[in-house]
């Protein structure tokens, strides 16, 4: 038994009754063999040849995975592949030239589509470009462009020629620009104009202008002409404009560098949600075979598909399903430059329908965005080529889930709750779509090969419906090899807390709280640190979120504590509606207060709550529960320059005065 106020007592975790996929979906799945999970534990770790089997090597590998020197675990050591071949030149080779790689849907109506031989031609020259301007094997490109094309191109041109790229979000300040490329010593650059933001013509190369100052080192820099006339600039000293250099390297080829299984394919910065991003490092030949496969096993991506994750690249969603995944498996990826709600609410489905898209996968912040808005917006279009729906990046409580399920995949398709992190490199918890059924507001069990356990301050599994933390117990593929910070920031960071070396057992931490069911379900209730205690329990706020959520009305909504030191832990609950009730619509607060209650108990009755327009975002869509905790705190709230809509926050706090 855990003891009273420690982690592991909890309560239970409410989910919606379960649901299963309909027979026309399993009957075509990728995977719907229900030994899965037993074949890849009684194979363990030979079970990842299949992920390994889905990518073209130039050199097989010695061993599937070395594990001598924890937690710095090696996969498929030996062997020798390129992840831009596997991803585009292979698809020639299989007769696929003419096929869709990239469908590209500009933020004013533009449409481009790339085939597998354009987007051969096109990292072809942009590989032999970098290669002149002196970019060799093993140096950091850094890339910071908006959803164009030219960005899934760099970071295949930059694969090719065994350069690992770091793609820093494009929507990131100039300070954050300077210090990842100072971090990485990144002397190459490529970027752009500017680019469309709600609507106006927004400058990206001032910022660059100003990195490039704070720089100690000199950085070539490839300017790629968005804007044209709308943005005039002019290229300086080291500049060099991309469609220039495309014409100049016209029709030149360039080999493909093979590249040890183990070798760094990019380096990405975390979101930055709880603190500072850390800089993740990813290989090539473990990250590509973990994409590909939770691709072909979680997504159903099939290479006659069209599929569409809504992300942004610069995140590692993108990354790794807009990119890599479907690329390796040879599908077709819609790219979307533009916002759901420009220049209409139903911009998203507009897409889907004129693309016939097959897949669609996106965060929970936009599907609770969609349910906000009304179903009016999806049922204005043929949705019916869509088979299968996911989402990542927060937990989704089941109204959102079940509202996602009904009015965008007609009640019909499975939807995939995916969790994941940059540090997972690729996805380790969902369920199987073709196997599982499903649970609103649980995740599902770890996939198969990963060993996800919910665990107490003491390392023993919580029991059923209790809060504890999520760790994984076993390596994979896809997992960050280190930190750019160094070794021994990655062992602190997450194994050392739950790993007993002297024993020989390792733990990866995740950072993130959780609960699990009697099928093994995983329940993601978000950071350990919005796990709160309010006398003598603990309680996650995305329990008391979720119970707030599900009254009729309410959009989103986050829970934090406020503690005075002195005083017990007070409830804050912040929410926002969907149709805009006013702060002193007392209907709604009393219904709030009343299903935390019949939903978790007294205590977990929100002591105030606070209504706003808008919740606090972080630029990757995710609510920035730690700024709301310092705004009921009255602490200083520090530089909120990386939140998406900095506005808010100045109405909450007179929301809060108010009260
Ligand atoms: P930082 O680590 O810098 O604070 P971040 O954790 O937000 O930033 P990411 O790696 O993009 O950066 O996000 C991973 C986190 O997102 C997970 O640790 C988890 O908290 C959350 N998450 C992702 N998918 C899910 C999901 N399906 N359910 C619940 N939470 C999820
Ligand atoms: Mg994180």
């Amino acid at each position: 038994m855990a003891n009273r106020n420690g982690w592991g007592r909890g309560r239970s975790v409410p989910t919606g009754s379960p649901q299963v996929p309909p027979d026309s979906f399993v009957e075509q799945a990728n995977v719907a063999d229900e030994d899965v999970y037993a074949t890849f534990d009684e194979e363990w770790p030979a079970c990842w040849e299949r992920a390994a089997d889905l990518l073209s090597w130039d050199r097989p590998y010695d061993a599937v995975l070395e594990d001598d020197d924890p937690p710095f675990y090696r996969w498929f050591t030996g062997g020798r592949l390129n992840a831009a071949y596997n991803c585009v030149d292979r698809h020639l080779e299989a007769g696929r030239k003419t096929h869709a790689a990239i469908r590209w849907e500009g933020k004013h109506g533009e449409r481009e589509t790339y085939t597998y031989r354009d987007l051969y031609v096109a990292v072809n020259e942009f590989a032999a470009a970098l290669r002149d301007l002196g970019v060799e094997e093993d140096d950091v490109v850094t890339i910071y462009l908006p959803m164009i094309p030219e960005l899934p191109i760099a970071m295949l041109a930059c694969a090719r020629i065994g350069a690992p790229h770091s793609v820093v979000f494009a929507g990131l300040s100039s300070d954050a620009l300077a210090t990842r490329m100072d971090a990485a010593d990144s002397e190459y650059l490529v970027t752009c104009d500017g680019y469309y933001r709600r609507g106006d013509a927004f400058n990206q190369k001032g910022k660059v202008d100003n990195a490039r100052l704070a720089l100690e080192h000199e950085v070539e820099t490839v300017v790629v002409d968005r804007l044209g006339d709308e943005l005039p600039h002019v290229l300086g000293e080291r500049e060099w404009d991309y469609h220039d250099l495309r014409e100049e390297f016209a029709g030149a080829t360039v080999d493909p560098v093979s590249r040890d299984a183990e070798d760094m394919l990019f380096l990405m910065y975390t979101s930055g949600t709880t603190g500072e991003p850390k800089g993740v490092v990813h290989t090539t030949g473990g990250y590509l075979a973990h994409v590909a496969w939770t691709s072909h096993a979680v997504l159903d991506v099939e290479p006659e598909d069209t599929y569409w994750c809504s992300a942004d690249i610069g995140w590692i969603t993108g990354h790794s399903y807009i990119v890599y995944g479907p690329l390796a498996l040879g599908t077709t990826t819609v790219m979307y430059e533009g916002t759901p709600d420009y220049p209409d609410r139903d911009r998203l489905w507009e897409i889907v329908d004129r693309n016939a898209v097959d897949v669609f996968y996106t965060a929970p912040t936009a599907v609770r965005a969609f349910m906000k808005w009304g179903e009016e917006y999806p049922e204005r279009h043929d949705l019916s080529s869509l088979r299968l729906l996911g989402t990542v990046g927060e937990p989704i409580s089941p109204r959102p889930w079940n509202w996602y399920r009904e009015h965008v995949g007609d009640g019909e398709c499975p939807v995939v709750d995916t969790w994941w992190q940059t540090e997972t490199g690729a996805i380790l918890i969902s369920t199987l779509p073709g196997v599982d059924e499903m649970k609103p507001g649980a995740a599902g069990p770890g996939l198969p090969g990963i060993d996800v356990q919910v665990i107490d301050e003491r390392g023993e599994a919580v029991d059923p419906g209790q809060i504890g933390y999520l760790t994984v117990g076993r390596p994979w593929p896809g997992m960050a090899r280190t930190l750019y910070g160094g070794d021994d920031q990655y062992r602190e960071e997450y194994w050392k807390r739950f790993s007993d070396p002297d024993a020989g057992e390792w733990r990866y931490f995740s950072g993130d709280a959780a609960a699990i069911d009697e099928d093994g379900y995983v329940t993601v209730l978000g950071r350990v640190d919005d796990v709160i205690n309010v006398s003598g329990r603990r309680l996650s706020t995305m329990e008391i979120e979720s119970a707030i959520t599900d009254v009729e009305g309410v959009a989103e909504a986050a829970v934090v504590g406020r503690s005075s030191g002195t005083t017990a832990t007070e409830i804050y609950a912040y929410v926002s509606t969907e149709g805009g009730f006013g702060p002193g619509d007392d209907a709604v607060r009393e219904t709030i207060v009343d299903n935390v209650e019949t939903a978790i108990g007294p205590i977990a009755t929100p002591d105030t709550v606070v209504f706003t327009p808008e919740l606090p975002k972080t630029r990757s869509g995710k609510i920035m529960r730690r700024l709301l905790e310092d705004i009921a705190n009255g602490d200083d709230l520090g530089d909120t320059s990386a939140l998406r809509n900095p506005e808010i926050v100045g109405e909450i706090q007179a929301a809060i005065g108010e009260d």
